[in-house]
């Protein structure tokens, strides 16, 4: 349980001179749900994107599993076990959850040995687990677009845990949802915290205060500070880069 799946170390993002990220130091334990929160321009996603690899450290460095990501691609990073979930699900509509989820278990087949021979179709097991992870099994066959956008988030979620990713980073993933979508969607993400590590950015903080035991304040670029949600929320830097609020 000890073991860091990410160390970041004075870590600088530069934009033609502004520092979207400043000086950001972070590290999380494999099997830790955090909860990133921050207001607008905090540097939230530019910090989802460098973990990623869509963008570069300008300073500094990113560790995921001990291995320096800088002078890996994007998909390179992806396929080291980086699932990124980003706010609006990209689902294809016209397909059923199964059958999405069987182009995302069939995706993670080495490209090589697709071509070289026909790929049996996948394990029927693995669907039907990530049907059951996702709750969607009743709608396994009712085409994406038919379902509610809590629905289609779930789905996109069970289309990465198809990838096995050890980290999984989700952009806020109950923006829209019914009450009690957001709750099931935090009972997913605490459940299945128990085998991956998670990294959610998220604004609403009932829902933050339902699925986070530790929560990292950023500001400016930085790490403004971090702790349980009472602490965070009794911190006076952050009542004061809330307003009060
Ligand atoms: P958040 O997700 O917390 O709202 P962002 O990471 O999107 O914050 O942005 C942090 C800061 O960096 C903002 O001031 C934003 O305008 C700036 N920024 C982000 N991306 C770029 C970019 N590609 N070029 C210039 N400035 C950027």
């Amino acid at each position: 349980m000890n073991e860091k799946i990410l160390e970041i170390d004075n870590l600088t993002v530069s934009f033609d001179g502004f520092n979207a990220l400043n000086n950001l130091n972070f590290s999380m334990e494999r099997g830790e749900l955090r909860v990133i929160i921050g207001p607008n321009g905090a540097g939230k996603t530019t910090f989802l994107d460098v973990i990623t690899g869509k963008v570069k450290p300008t300073v500094g460095q990113v560790l995921f599993k001990g291995k320096n990501l800088r002078r890996f691609r994007e998909h390179q990073i992806a396929r080291f076990g980086i699932g990124r979930k980003f706010q609006t699900p990209r689902v294809y509509l016209n397909l059923t959850p199964r059958e999405n989820l069987e182009l995302s278990c069939n995706r993670q087949k080495n490209v090589f040995s697709t071509l070289l021979k026909p790929q049996p179709s996948p394990e029927r097991k693995t669907v039907s687990t990530l049907l059951e992870t996702i709750g969607l099994v009743v709608k396994a066959d009712t085409p994406a677009g038919l379902l509610s956008h809590g629905e289609k988030q779930w789905l996109e979620i069970g289309m990465l845990l198809a990838q096995s990713p050890d980290l999984l980073l989700v952009d806020e993933p109950v923006a829209g949802l019914t009450d009690e979508e957001t709750l099931l969607t935090g009972e997913l993400l605490v459940s299945l915290a128990e085998s991956h590590s998670i990294i959610v950015i998220e604004h609403d903080m009932e829902f933050v205060r339902q699925i986070a035991r530790k929560v990292t304040v950023l500001h400016e670029g930085s790490v403004l500070c971090e702790g349980s949600i009472e602490e965070v929320q009794n911190d006076p830097r952050v009542v004061e880069v809330y307003l009060g609020t």
